[in-house]
């Protein structure tokens, strides 16, 4: 009950008590004045204290009502809060209500994305070592979640090559640095390593001390295959599966940078197949394809694991030998390599093998940059395999080879200009019949006039107009000239057949029977009046290709002589097969015949063997009666040497071809 109420209930009473006493009185009583005075005092203190009261009463009453309205107030206040309040609990409620669906959302998602990039997570207390995993981390690695656990944890898990650098990593991770992205390799149930990309970061607590190195695995074996895949092809031949040029560069300047810092020496090879194009020609690709293969292989198997073999490309192979001690070891592995390369290896049924020719450059001696020693080792190749296709070789680079190559360019110019200038004169030596001692033809032979009125020997020039492309225009010169002077005679009527000196490259380069053609309708002249002398070596490059175009010229006529019989790697299998008319004795036979037995056994054996084939024989290099005499007895028809003539001028010729030959002790062994 409120003050104001109590109060209000107090003044009711006193009022009531006072009008209960008047009621009382009796008019006997009130008789009296002073009774009456009395009373009335008593009335008016009565009233002035039910005044007071009445007044109190008021202001305790306001009070009441004050205090009962800040009361309300209050009341509605605190009712307000708690609306207040109660909203906001409803809110808070159904903000958490949303979050948690959010949430549920979110990991959905995430579930699903962790499913999506078949991640393998994992995580690892810093100070512990107290490791959790998922269970696709453990599937991931074949193994049980406890193993996977176990293997995480003293990190055991990263073996193999790389596995100690991200150990190393990994634990720098857990204590100072903060991220990892690495790829790493890991042994996978029995099977091989499989390569993994790991991510991972580090939780520091507020002190920097590191808590937990958190990451996951993604198996990414198949990219890192398809990438190491991709880089082998781009480094390496499809067809022997070793290095190709690209990464023999990059080895080479690996094992240059390597001598410069260590003074390590190594050699470079050059290693190329000769005559491989006819291989290719005569047994198709797929016999060409399996040469270059055995080659590689054979090489591979001589040299170390830190060296290098590479297929530059054709039928061209490099090699890098490291650290090379002494150059005996260099020759060893050219003699080896010669060796294993030169099996015949069974192709389609058929036995193929081919020659190689090699070169050595030597760092630093033969050249202080790779592309140095790569011309270099070049250099000593081109020379390992001059004219020698039909043998494996190999040349050790010197400085010497340089001069040489120099003195040859000079030489090709020399003759370039020779040729324009017209300096070049023929020659012409006799052949004589050995019965008749008449001549029955000659051979021309170029001579190149020096100042002094010398000659610069065909010897000394022949080879480098072969080597520098030259011979081609300069023999088409010979031939000309050849069969110009061949018509002058004729013109006289001196039947003196001229015989012109063919070179290997020609057959393989020139159409020889329309050069022969031309220059013989030119000139007006029969093709008998013309003759070609072969080495075994053009019949050897190509015996189909010489074959065929030796025909064509005995179609025109033109008789056809083998060259220097018994010197070359002469096969008597195709002699046979080849449309010649004469076979001429080298001179190195001829002339030891009478003091050397075994020379005049071949000499004997070359004559009866000529015979046998229908075949003239001509000896070349007859100086003296006594070799004549041996060579008249065996039968052979005819013979050229300083013992007749040496060669000569064109217009010394007619003289001689008009008389008998008559020996005199002067006439015997003329310098040519
Ligand atoms: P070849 O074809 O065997 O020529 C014979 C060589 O023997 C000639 O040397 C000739 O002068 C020399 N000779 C002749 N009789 C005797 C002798 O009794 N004793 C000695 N010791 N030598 C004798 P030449 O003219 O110096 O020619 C050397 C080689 O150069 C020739 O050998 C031939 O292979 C080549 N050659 C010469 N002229 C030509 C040519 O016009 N074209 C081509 N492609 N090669 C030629
Ligand atoms: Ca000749
Ligand atoms: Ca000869």
């Amino acid at each position: 009950m409120n003050r104001h109420l109590t109060t209000k209930l107090a003044f009711n009473s006193c009022e009531h008590d006072y009008l209960h006493e008047m009621k009382k009185l009796t008019p006997q009583q009130l008789k009296s004045d002073e009774e009456n005075l009395i009373l009335k005092r008593q009335l008016q203190r009565q009233k002035k204290a039910r005044k007071q009261a009445e007044s109190i009463l008021e202001e305790k009453s306001y009070e009441l009502y004050q205090t009962n309205q800040s009361l309300q107030e209050s009341i509605a206040q605190l009712d307000r809060r708690v609306d207040e309040r109660t909203q906001e609990l409803r809110d808070a409620k159904n903000l958490s209500e949303k979050n948690a669906q959010d949430l549920e959302k979110s990991n959905k998602r995430f579930e699903l994305v962790l499913e999506a990039s078949k991640a393998g997570l994992w995580e690892i207390n810093c100070e512990t070592r107290e490791v959790r995993c998922s269970e696709r981390l453990a599937n991931m690695f074949h193994l049980s979640l406890t193993e996977a656990t176990e293997k995480l944890a003293d990190l055991s898990i990263f073996a193999g090559e790389n596995g100690r650098e991200v150990k190393a990593r990994l634990n720098k991770a857990m204590a100072s640095e903060t991220t990892v992205d690495l790829e790493c390799e890991i042994a996978v149930g029995n099977g091989p390593a499989r390569w993994f990309k790991l991510n991972a970061r580090t939780h520091f607590d507020t002190n920097g001390k590191a808590l937990w190195l958190a990451g996951a695995f993604v198996d990414i074996n198949e990219r890192i295959e398809i990438a190491l895949s991709a880089q082998h092809m781009a480094t390496h031949d499809n067809l022997t599966n070793i290095a190709n040029r690209a990464l023999f560069n990059k080895r080479m300047a690996e094992a240059h940078e390597a001598s410069i810092r260590s003074n390590e020496i190594f050699s470079i090879i050059i290693l190329d197949l000769n005559a491989f194009k006819e291989v290719n020609d005569e047994h198709g690709h797929q016999a060409g394809d399996q040469l270059l293969r055995h080659v590689a292989n054979n090489v591979l198997s001589v040299v170390q694991n830190t060296d290098t073999v590479a297929r530059l490309g054709g039928d061209e192979f490099a090699i890098i030998l490291r650290d090379i001690k002494t150059v005996d070891y260099v020759t060893a592995v050219c003699q080896k390599i010669i060796y294993r390369c030169g099996k015949k290896i069974t192709c389609n049924e058929a036995q193929v093998g081919i020659c190689i020719s090699m070169g050595v450059a030597t760092y630093p001696n033969d050249g202080a940059t790779t592309s140095e020693l790569i011309r270099n080792a070049d250099l000593a190749m081109y020379h390992a395999k001059k004219n020698k296709n039909s043998q494996s070789a190999f040349h050790i680079f010197s400085h010497e080879l340089v001069a040489d190559i120099q003195q040859a360019r000079a030489m090709r110019l020399a003759i370039k200009e020779g040729m324009k200038k017209q300096e070049f004169i023929l020659h012409y030596q006799p052949k004589y019949n050995v019965e008749s001692n008449r001549i029955l033809g000659v051979e021309a032979l170029i001579r190149w006039p020096r100042a002094d009125g010398s000659y610069t020997p065909p010897d000394e020039f022949i080879p480098h107009a072969e080597e520098g492309g030259l011979i081609n225009e300069l023999s088409e010169w010979i031939i000309n000239e050849g069969c110009k002077q061949a018509a002058r005679w004729f013109r006289q009527g001196l039947e003196i057949p001229v015989a012109i000196n063919l070179s290997p490259l020609q057959f393989a380069e020139q159409n020889l029977p329309n050069i022969f053609y031309d220059a013989l309708r030119r000139n007006n002249l029969p093709g008998t009046m013309i003759g070609v002398e072969i080495t075994e070596n053009c019949v050897i490059d190509d015996l189909y290709r010489t074959t065929h175009q030796l025909s064509l010229l005995r179609a025109l006529g033109i008789e056809v002589s083998i060259d220097d019989f018994g010197t070359g790697y002469s096969s008597l299998s195709y002699l046979h097969q080849l449309p010649i008319q004469v076979i001429k004795i080298d001179r190195s036979f001829i002339g030891q015949v009478t003091d050397n037995p075994e020379s005049a056994t071949i000499a004997d054996a070359i004559i009866k063997l000529s015979h046998a084939l229908g075949a003239t024989v001509v000896a070349e290099g007859v100086e003296t009666e006594e070799q004549l005499v041996w060579l008249k007895e065996r039968k052979c028809e005819a013979a050229q040497g300083y013992y007749f003539s040496p060669a000569l001028p064109a217009a010394k010729i007619p003289t001689l071809a008009s008389v008998t030959f008559q020996a005199s002790p002067k006439d015997s062994r003329q310098a040519g």
